[in-house]
């Protein structure tokens, strides 16, 4: 399995200099992508799962900083690259998509312009084969009447639409990795399950690794094989999907789950989890998720939890220290 490592993120700390102070939104973060595996990574907003996807794509921005910690991919350090070559990777090898299609299309060129220029520019097509091709990727994504969508523009579709758009463009140039930032949270629930079937129909179609960003564990439920719960810019669990779903560890990830709307049983009140994501430019003591934990004990609030292994399971909690030891 170690060989079919396509990305491995490791002790990644990102960091943004505010006038308050310096902010560490990814503290010690590592975790690798199999070829072929979807990775979900759940938390609230503020977690700082966008602020790794956008690490890895060495698109952090002034105030924001890459401090230290490597980016493997496919053996390359991408922390190691220029500009130059960070850009072509962007284009050709990993693709992201984001939760609001609007703001990555252009508005003034239509939806064939668009996917055409990045197999003109990334794969320099001819104009015409660049047109085949991109009528190709709506039908892959499947927009009805591909022809006639390819004329139109942005404003003329639905945010549905226009998210597939959003994938056919991301698939132009058949990358190994693609993250998907939110790419749901703006749809409607029906087009959201129709969105999260075409990833996973992709995926496999195409063999390409998935990372999927969510604050919602329901969207996950179906689609990732892994799932990585981050909390204040930290890792507090990593488990297989099916293992995570049956019994959660860390009392966090209990939380979220517990506010996962059921099919079914009809106007549910749901779960909130109290209290809130703590504010990183302060010093904290202890587990950062003491203050809304239910099960905090004076340790809790005094010594911070390592992250701690047991086979295929990770969990940063000191209710497993006993049982499983002190890894980190
Ligand atoms: Fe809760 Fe303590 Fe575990 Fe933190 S270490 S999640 S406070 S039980």
């Amino acid at each position: 399995m170690e060989n079919n490592i396509l990305l491995d993120v490791q002790d990644l700390v990102t960091q943004f200099k505010l006038d308050d102070g310096i902010l560490t939104a990814v503290d010690h973060v590592s975790f690798s992508i199999h070829r072929g595996e979807t990775l979900g990574v759940v938390g609230e907003s503020g977690c700082g799962k966008s602020v790794t996807a956008f690490s890895i794509l060495n698109l952090v921005s002034p105030p924001g900083k890459i401090a230290s910690g490597k980016i493997m991919f496919e053996g390359e350090n991408l922390l190691e690259k220029s500009k130059h070559d960070m850009k072509k990777i962007r284009g050709e090898r990993i693709s992201m998509i984001f939760q609001e299609p609007m703001t990555s299309l252009n508005p003034v060129f239509t939806i064939g312009n668009q996917i055409d220029e990045t197999l003109r520019v990334h794969k320099g097509l001819s104009r015409q084969d660049a047109r085949e091709k991109t009528i190709e990727l709506l039908k892959l994504v499947n927009i009805p009447l591909p022809e006639q969508r390819y004329r139109e523009y942005p404003h003329q579709l639905s945010g549905g639409m226009r998210q597939r758009v959003m994938i056919a463009m991301a698939l132009a140039c058949d990358p190994q990795l693609l993250i998907c930032d939110e790419p749901t949270t703006a749809l409607d629930v029906t087009v959201q399950a129709q969105i999260l079937q075409l990833i996973n129909r992709l995926k496999r179609q195409l063999g390409m690794a998935v990372m999927l960003i969510t604050h919602d564990l329901a969207v996950i439920s179906e689609v990732a094989d892994r799932i990585l719960v981050m909390y204040a810019g930290r890792i507090v669990e990593e488990s297989p999907e099916q293992a995570l779903f049956e019994k959660p560890l860390h009392p966090y990830t209990e939380a979220l789950l517990k506010s996962v709307p059921h099919v079914g049983k009809g106007t549910e009140k749901l779960y909130m989890i109290e209290g809130m994501v703590p504010n990183l430019l302060q010093k904290h003591e202890g587990c950062l998720f003491a203050p809304r934990c239910q099960y905090a004990t004076d340790l809790c609030r005094q010594r911070e939890p390592a992250l701690l292994q047991a086979g295929d399971r990770k969990v940063r909690c000191h209710r497993y220290t006993q049982e499983w030891g002190n890894s980190e």
